[in-house]
């Protein structure tokens, strides 16, 4: 059934301010992706091309994901997602054809990203691997996809890698993935707006410094400090449960959930 399944269009629910820091690569891809999107005429009048393929690099978990929905939800596109593992463990001989129906799907329900996780998987330097007839073919099916779709037309490819290093360097040529993106690791400032993202909609307590969770938390990816909050709001709540008697907790007692509050000590 892989090959006939049908190709899942998406329309993502993310937003530019759900994403915390990066404001340089929003930026970019606003005028990369999002403009020309939403104003082809513009774009055409002015005599300005735009990318077809773009390349997110840069250290898992710091939202490159989010990036490719968040592009998807304010341009207004279709969002067809797929990932290179599965291509190649899921699709084995049907692989090209898949890929031939994601691009017809994409062309059909422009304006339209097709986004590719961890292309990498399918993308290892040509003549390098064992799977290297399969990868190739792979590859070659993307390139002519990408190389027939016209300007202009309304699909832009965006594809994710921690390994820029080893892809084929044929699918970074002009007309293809010709813009690289680094989506690095946050920096403090990044981090505070990260947490203020995750806490947003949370109660919290006025023990709770998000500026000294920023400062304590170098090293972290926008990953990482999605889980410390999410693990903060449990221990909150394993807080009020503990405190509380089972009948009140099953019922959700006013009293239970006016204990619900994130504290400082959470965060430990
Ligand atoms: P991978 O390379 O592992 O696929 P990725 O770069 O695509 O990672 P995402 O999947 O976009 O990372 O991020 C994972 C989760 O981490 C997101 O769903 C979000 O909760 C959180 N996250 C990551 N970066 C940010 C950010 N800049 N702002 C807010 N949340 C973030």
């Amino acid at each position: 059934p892989s090959a006939l399944r049908e190709v899942l269009i998406e329309v993502p629910n993310v937003h530019w301010d759900d994403i915390g820091g990066l404001e340089d690569v929003k930026q970019e891809l606003r005028e990369a992706v999002e403009w020309p999107l939403k104003y082809p005429k513009a774009f055409k009048k002015l005599g300005i091309t735009p990318p077809k393929g773009i390349l997110l690099y840069g250290p898992p978990g710091t939202g490159k994901t989010l990036l490719a929905k968040a592009i998807a939800t304010e341009s207004q596109a279709n969002f067809i997602a797929i990932r290179g593992p599965e291509v190649l463990s899921k699709w084995v001989g049907e692989s090209e054809k898949r890929i031939r129906e994601i691009f017809r799907k994409a062309r059909q329900a422009a304006p339209s990203i097709i986004f590719i996780d961890e292309i990498d998987a399918i993308a290892p330097a040509r003549g390098t691997s064992e799977g290297e007839k399969v990868t190739d073919r792979l590859i070659n099916q993307l390139l002519t996809e990408m190389d027939g779709i016209q300007e202009n037309s309304g699909v832009v490819i965006i594809a994710a890698t921690n390994r820029p290093d080893i892809l084929d360097p044929a699918l970074l040529r002009p007309g293809r993935f010709d813009r690289l993106i680094l989506v690095p690791a946050p920096d403090e400032k990044a981090r505070l707006e990260i947490f203020k993202v995750h806490t947003r909609n949370m109660p919290l307590a006025k023990d709770v410094d998000l500026r000294e969770l920023a400062r304590k938390t170098e090293g972290y990816t926008g990953a990482d400090i999605a889980a410390l909050v999410r693990e903060a709001a449990l221990n909150a709540l394993k807080r009020a449960v503990s405190s509380l008697s089972p009948e009140a907790v099953e019922e959700e007692s006013e009293e239970f959930l006016n204990k619900l509050v994130v504290t400082r000590k959470d965060f430990e």
